[in-house]
């Protein structure tokens, strides 16, 4: 019987999973994810119900023949009036991804069998035939095949100066830190370094979580995601591009969106969704580098928008004095008596300001460069050689059907990867 091992249960390890467990052939699957619960990573295991799906429910289907599965689901198990419109709580996702498995594992052949490990993989090594994987309980097994689904990494904290505030319990690393939205001075300010959407969840569960202070949020060009609208955009426009130097694309959908008037461009934005990938793959490097330095902030506010209550919700923060946008960098941080006070230099003027915290949290963008990654799998992954950074140094190197590609080149055979390490 041939044994695949899936690392990581979020949504992507769990469809692979789901995907696998049709096979009409003796197999063995094993998942291993620390949580308990598959189909939930990161994303989806939030208990905050302000934090919603930011893709309206009519694009959410996991059943490719019936778009509508997931809202359908909604209003059978959920909120009877869900329209393809509607955004749902992503704990609600969670649970449609959970229950979706659970449906394909109930179908799986009596041979077809599932096993879900509550553990890390911490290294993984290459066999004669297969790969073998070390657990963080001591523990090993075998695979022949391989798929890393491990999502998102956290983000970098090479943006944060070194010094001992580091260690003052007032500074976390990630939004999703143990504690770093908990146990908040009520009134205390908070800085939220970036302005994405980690820095809207955060501020979401400050203010749920009965928070009253106010908070910063510094990036380097202080721009928020854009809002859905409120009500349904009409229908998407045949708009679409062809692969071009990077100039001209970047002029075609301006265009097309000053064309199609005020919110003409949530229509530009959506479709380019399905041919973004080609874009990119076809533009040159130096094209992807100068898209990486000058439009990606643009891409990421437009395309990462938030669902409308949510974006009701910082407005009316914003109105109240108590989220403030700055757009500028982290200079430097000092431990004061009371807190931390931390020197942010505003973009284009050359004397800092102060701004006096309770606590700082790094919301910025996962890190993109897995070779900077400290986790034990990607250094015992680079070291081994099985693995080699992808383009431009974003995410792993992967041929288009996933499989991982090392640093000379070859195709490993059964090892596989998807989602977020294959950004570049
Ligand atoms: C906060 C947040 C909100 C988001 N909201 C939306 C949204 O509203 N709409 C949308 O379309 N997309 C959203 N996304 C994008 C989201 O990343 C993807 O939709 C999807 O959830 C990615 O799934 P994944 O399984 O690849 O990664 P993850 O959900 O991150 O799952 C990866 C899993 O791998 C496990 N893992 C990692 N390393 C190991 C290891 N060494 N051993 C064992 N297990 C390991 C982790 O425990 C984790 O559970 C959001 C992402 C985040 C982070």
């Amino acid at each position: 019987m041939r044994t695949i091992l899936i690392v990581g249960g979020g949504v992507s390890g769990t469809l692979v999973a789901a995907g696998l467990l049709r096979a009409t052939h003796p197999l063995h699957i094993v998942v291993v994810e620390p949580r308990p619960t598959l189909g939930r990573g990161l994303a989806y295991s939030t208990r905050c119900c302000a934090h919603l799906m930011n893709v309206p429910a009519g694009k959410l289907s996991l059943v490719e023949e019936q778009p509508n599965h997931f809202v359908e689901w909604l209003r059978e198990n959920f909120y009877s009036w869900a329209t393809d419109y509607s955004f749902v709580p992503r704990s609600v996702y969670g649970r449609y991804v959970g229950d979706f498995f659970a449906v394909r594992r109930r179908a799986a052949r009596p041979d077809v069998d599932l096993q879900h490990v509550r553990l890390e993989v911490i290294r993984m090594e290459r066999k004669a035939a297969g790969y073998r994987a070390y657990l963080s309980d001591g523990s090993s097994l075998s695979a022949d095949a391989v798929v890393l689904a491990t999502g998102n990494p956290p983000p970098s904290d090479e943006v944060i100066p070194e010094g001992p505030f580091r260690r003052s319990g007032r500074y976390f690393p990630s939004a999703w830190h143990p504690g770093a939205l908990e146990c908040v001075n009520q009134h205390g300010a908070v800085l939220l370094l970036g302005s994405g959407l980690t820095a809207i969840d955060a501020a979401v569960s400050l203010e749920e979580s009965g928070h009253r202070g106010v908070i910063h949020l510094v990036s380097r060009h202080g721009l928020l995601p854009r809002a859905h609208p409120r009500r349904r955009p009409a229908n998407a426009l045949g708009f679409g591009l062809r692969p071009a130097p990077l100039r001209q694309l970047v002029a075609q959908v301006r265009r097309e969106a000053a064309r199609t008037g005020t919110g003409g461009w949530y229509h530009v934005m959506d479709a380019l969704r399905a041919d973004t990938p080609r874009l990119w793959q076809r533009l040159t490097t130096e094209d992807q580098r100068r898209f990486l330095r000058h439009v990606r902030v643009y891409w990421d506010v437009h395309r990462h928008r938030m669902a409308p209550d949510v974006a009701s919700m910082i407005a009316r923060m914003t109105e109240q004095g108590r989220v403030q946008v700055h757009a500028g960098r982290i200079q430097q941080v000092h431990l004061g008596p009371a807190g931390l006070e931390v020197e942010v230099r505003p973009r284009g003027r050359p004397s800092p300001k102060c701004l006096s915290v309770d606590r700082l949290i790094n919301c910025t963008a996962p890190e993109s460069d897995y070779r900077k990654l400290k986790h034990p799998l990607w250094t015992s992954l680079f070291a081994s050689r099985l693995i080699d950074a992808g383009p431009l140094g974003m995410g792993l190197k992967t041929t288009e059907q996933g499989e991982l590609v090392s640093p000379d080149g070859r195709v490993l055979a059964g090892l596989f990867t998807l989602g977020p390490p294959r950004l570049g």
